[in-house]
């Protein structure tokens, strides 16, 4: 046990990321790192306050000129040597992800991290892959042409649930446009950003393009938001946090980009492969622990495959390894703290009143912040549990009749993140890709992205795009130019504001 922790004596300078330099945080205020399997702080770190973000910004507004101003090829340069660290790094990566937040080590080793070097290969090409409108003569008089700007100064704010790829998802298509970034991460797991940013620079980015500030969000991110010198505000969290931040960034009239919570339904219709269904909802629900957005949350299953596919579930949930973080073999960790695990055992608790706990239910030691693998039958779907993000390893199953009763359940949650439907039959999967209200609908899996494929929400889940040249056109600003063609002092155009002269 005692050598896992070894990997954190990096962190003894620090864990504010300003200007190219490890620093100390000023707040005063000491934030424990606690590991999740055993509930043990293993280390310590002065939070940022109001002091560190300004420093972090004026870092981030003085790299600024010199890093959009850089060509395309030289910021595509320093993302492929970026990607390159980060590949070089990526067995520590995956050990401080997984102690900090408690994720199975192969999760970390074949998800988070190659994710991440994937991420940065993506945008090292989309540096040099911006697009737009053709140059022409729409006017007839004139020569129009579009350039897309970076906007500035980013303030981005992260959950805890994917650290090190929410640092990713939010820094490198802001820097491959020319922006350059202040990152607040979760307080409780700041560790991979704070890395990233060092690999940033080990890789020859310039200091103070890519910044790390460690805080908590009413210290840190509030301040983050309001300050003048930033020029966008990217937030991924909860709903509830994101209209604060939403509020916060509108008073100052800031661009946004909002990745909120989800909810998401996966739909069985009755020609479906039971077994592809049963393990897809097994999966989906059980990754990370269920601290997944895009997490499969809602099974409703038409009912002639209704019971099949409740006590397939059931079993495959029995048979989930929860153990050790660090043990290859181990399937579930714990979740990512005692006060995160009470909460989603308190949704457990009052469902019980109006619902059936299928499997689960329970915290399975006093140890750690682990909770069973846990299928919910019989709940309205107007209930809490249904309606709920609850961000554990909580699936609730529900039967439906017809095809347009499953696709109305499916969209009958405030949010509209991710969702899946299951069929053979062509026309139904057409339907159910244009009906369901999400930003991405797969069709027979749940769960997978890639870097090249946008993902975002719609209705409560948020706007903007994360991966893909949507996300990377999102931190460029457009500028319409126009160039008089006709040299002459009287356009024809100004007839309509005085008379002929
Ligand atoms: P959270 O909303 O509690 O916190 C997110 C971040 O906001 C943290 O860094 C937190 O410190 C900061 N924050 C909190 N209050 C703030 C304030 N007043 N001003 C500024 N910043 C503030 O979310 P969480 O519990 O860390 O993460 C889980 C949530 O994130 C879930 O709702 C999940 O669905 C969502 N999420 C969404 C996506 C997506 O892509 N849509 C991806 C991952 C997680």
């Amino acid at each position: 046990m005692g050598n896992r922790f070894q990997v954190l004596d990096r962190f003894a300078d620090g864990a504010q990321y300003i200007g190219g330099e490890i620093r100390p945080g000023g707040s005063g205020k000491v934030q424990p790192i606690v590991d999740p399997a055993s509930g043990d702080t293993v280390h310590r770190y002065t939070t940022a306050g109001p002091a560190e973000v300004d420093a972090a910004v004026a870092a981030a507004r003085a790299a600024l000129p010199d890093w959009a101003g850089a060509t395309p090829a030289e910021r595509s340069d320093a993302l492929r040597r970026l990607a390159a660290v980060l590949a070089e790094r990526a067995g520590d990566f995956a050990r401080v992800e997984s102690l900090q937040c408690g994720k199975p080590i192969k999760l970390c080793n074949e998800f988070d991290v190659p994710g991440t070097v994937d991420n940065a290969a993506f945008f090292a090409g989309a540096a040099r892959h911006l697009q737009g409108q053709s140059a022409g003569e729409y006017s007839g008089d004139h020569t129009s042409y579009v350039r897309r700007e970076p906007i500035g100064v980013i303030g981005s704010i992260a959950p805890w649930n994917y650290p090190l790829q929410m640092a990713g998802w939010k820094i490198l298509p802001a820097i491959a446009a020319g922006n350059t970034v202040v990152l607040k991460p979760a307080e409780i797991t700041p560790l991979t950003s704070v890395m990233f940013a060092q690999a940033a620079t080990d890789a020859g980015l310039p200091p103070g393009v890519v910044n790390v500030v460690s805080g908590t969000g009413r210290d840190a991110g509030e301040h983050l938001v309001r300050h003048p010198d930033v020029a966008m505000v990217s937030f991924t969290g909860s709903t509830a946090v994101g209209k604060r931040v939403g509020a916060l960034a509108t008073d100052s009239v800031k661009r946004l980009h909002l990745e909120l919570g989800g909810k998401a339904p996966f739909v069985v219709f009755d020609d479906a492969d039971p077994e592809a269904a049963i393990q897809g909802a097994v999966a989906g629900a059980l990754i990370n622990s269920g601290q997944d957005c895009t997490a499969a949350t809602r099974v409703y299953v038409q009912r002639p495959l209704y019971r099949r596919i409740l006590e397939g579930i059931a079993d495959t949930m029995a048979g989930v390894r929860l153990g050790d973080p660090f043990d290859p073999a181990t399937d579930l960790g714990p979740l990512v703290s005692q006060a995160h695990r009470d909460r989603v055992a308190g949704f457990v608790e009052r469902a019980r009143s109006h619902a059936t706990v299928v499997t689960g239910g329970k915290a399975p030691c006093e140890q750690g912040a682990y909770y069973l693998p846990t299928l919910i039958a019989d709940a309205a779907q107007h209930s809490e549990i249904v309606q709920a993000e609850i961000f554990g390893p909580v699936l609730v199953i529900l039967p439906f009749d017809t095809d347009d009763e499953g696709i109305a359940l499916a969209n009958d949650t405030p949010y509209g993140l991710a969702a899946s439907a299951w069929t053979r039959d062509v026309f139904r999967a057409n339907r159910a890709t244009r009906e369901i209200a999400a930003g991405c609908v797969w069709i027979n899996d749940h769960i997978p992205i890639i870097s090249e494929m946008p993902h975002g929400g719609y209705r409560a889940s948020g706007f903007g795009k994360d991966m893909s040249m949507y996300s990377f056109e999102e931190y460029t600003q457009v500028k319409h130019v126009m160039f008089d063609n006709t040299a002459v002092a009287r356009k024809d155009w100004h007839r309509t504001v005085f008379g002929d002269r």
